[in-house]
């Protein structure tokens, strides 16, 4: 089969994320099949056969952002329902609610939080497995084109959250065998991991033994540790994460989700163990969790602690862009230390970008803008009041920019989204049919809040 190329041309910067993390000014890609050919200032194509010449005037591109948690699948459909003041109650609602989704109904909620992630610059996802109807998801991940890491949520603990009690065993083999079925889709954009929900559903064992699966499949592995509501009831109790340890539960393919409250022990532990976190900023600030006094963000990166950002789910960040996380985490610490030379700018492009990737284990392929890695391009329109005027595109990005102005976006060598709009979906039609979802998922429950304000 013939090679297909894409000249991204004139790009204004090109903010590669390379090992020299050069911005190439009036720079030009080319992307050849699924990976990027060419980055620099001119790039000789008098010889190639070019399918598609992107003009990139006026843009600022950068990497794919990389979500490492984020629960795709059930928040669209009742997304802002839930009051500040719900308490606990909060995810016993969202877990009775998913619970009643229909696989078509879960598809098409699936289908709108990818649109959204893809709009806005995110190309790599991880769902953290509480996708129920995965195999029909499958179809959303397909049609739009994402890049993502997804596996079977499990616990073998009764929970309040409706989440199914598995056996040990049960859990091994469901996990086995999704991995097998699914490591590698979708032309190598599926990763498929081991997902225990958390250590206080899942047993020691099992964590055990789920990670020597994951280690005997050579797949990555993921749990919630730690969220923000956790760490302000349960503060203290032992910790949690010292205790995977002794479970073996740490080590390269091992990415803790959340973390707050950190203790130093915790951080050296992470460290020597070589285990990566992921933070969700937004998360934790919507619920109070005090982010920049409660996540050691400079602490972990002073010990080498791989992290990514994520942003958890649409129903308690209730957004999604990594680049909101990206903001929040450059100004909380400066906020909570008083100090503006923590987590700079280019600290915090690094860690939606390329130290996601490492925090994934998938450095090698995504996360920076260099030759033979796989082409994952975001192009923001720097036309834009809020992009101008432009001298310094990471500072721009980083605290003026968001999802807004991302004008086209590229995974794996395919455009999935054009000049603002995705061409794998008609976004009135799916966010109409999304809110009709909500609306009867809400009546069928019998969940409702009553608004502060009147409706009339
Ligand atoms: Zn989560």
């Amino acid at each position: 089969m013939a090679d297909k190329r894409i000249l991204l041309h004139n790009a204004t910067y090109i903010i590669t994320m390379d090992g020299e993390r050069r911005i190439i000014k009036d720079g030009s890609i080319l992307v050849e099949n699924d990976r990027i050919a060419a980055v620099d200032k001119t790039i000789n194509t008098s010889q190639l056969e070019i399918n598609k010449v992107i003009n990139a005037k006026d843009m600022v591109v950068t990497p794919g952002f990389i979500n490492g948690h984020c629960h795709i699948s059930y928040a669209h459909a009742t997304r802002g329902i839930f009051p500040d003041d719900l308490g606990n109650d909060y995810l016993v609602n969202v877990f009775r609610l998913q619970d009643s989704m229909s696989s078509k109904e879960e598809f098409l909620t699936s289908l709108l939080a990818i649109t959204e992630l893809l709009s806005y610059g995110t190309t790599t996802i991880v769902d953290p497995g509480s996708t129920k109807h995965v195999d029909l998801c499958m179809e959303a991940y397909e049609q739009t084109g994402v890049r993502l890491i997804t596996g079977i949520q499990v616990t073998d603990r009764e929970n309040p959250y409706r989440m199914n009690v598995y056996s040990h065993d049960e859990a091994l083999q469901t996990t086995e065998s999704f991995i097998t079925q699914y490591n590698g889709a979708l032309e190598g954009k599926l990763h498929a991991w081991a997902m225990p929900f958390s250590p206080e559903y899942v047993g020691g064992p099992l964590l055990k033994d789920l990670k020597l699966l994951s280690d005997q499949l050579e797949v990555g592995s993921t749990l919630h540790i730690n969220n923000a509501g956790r760490f302000k009831s349960d503060g203290s109790k032992e910790s949690p994460i010292l205790a995977l340890e002794e479970y073996g539960f740490v080590g390269s393919n091992v990415t803790l989700a959340h973390c707050v409250g950190l203790s130093d022990k915790e951080i050296a532990l992470l460290a020597s163990t070589g285990t990566a976190v992921i933070t969700c900023p937004t998360n934790v600030v919507k619920n109070g969790g005090g982010y920049g006094k409660n996540f050691p963000l400079p602490d972990l990166l002073e010990a080498n602690v791989r992290v990514g950002l994520g942003t958890d789910a649409g129903n308690n960040s209730n957004l999604l862009e990594t680049n909101r996380s990206m903001y929040l985490a450059a100004v909380l610490i400066k906020d909570a230390t008083g100090d503006t030379t923590q987590i700079p700018p280019e600290k915090a492009l690094e860690l939606a970008t390329i130290d996601g990737a490492k925090a994934l284990g998938l450095d090698s392929e995504i996360g920076s803008l260099e030759v033979g890695k796989k082409a994952d391009i975001v192009m923001y329109d720097t036309l834009r009041p809020e992009w101008q005027s432009l001298f310094n595109p990471v500072n721009s990005l980083v605290y003026s920019a968001d999802g807004r102005s991302v004008k086209t976006v590229i995974v794996d060598g395919n455009v999935v989204i054009e000049d603002y709009v995705p061409n794998f979906v008609d976004t009135e039609k799916l966010i109409r049919e999304v809110q009709d979802i909500g609306t009867d998922m809400m009546k069928r429950n019998e969940v409702s809040f009553p608004q502060k304000w009147p409706i009339v």
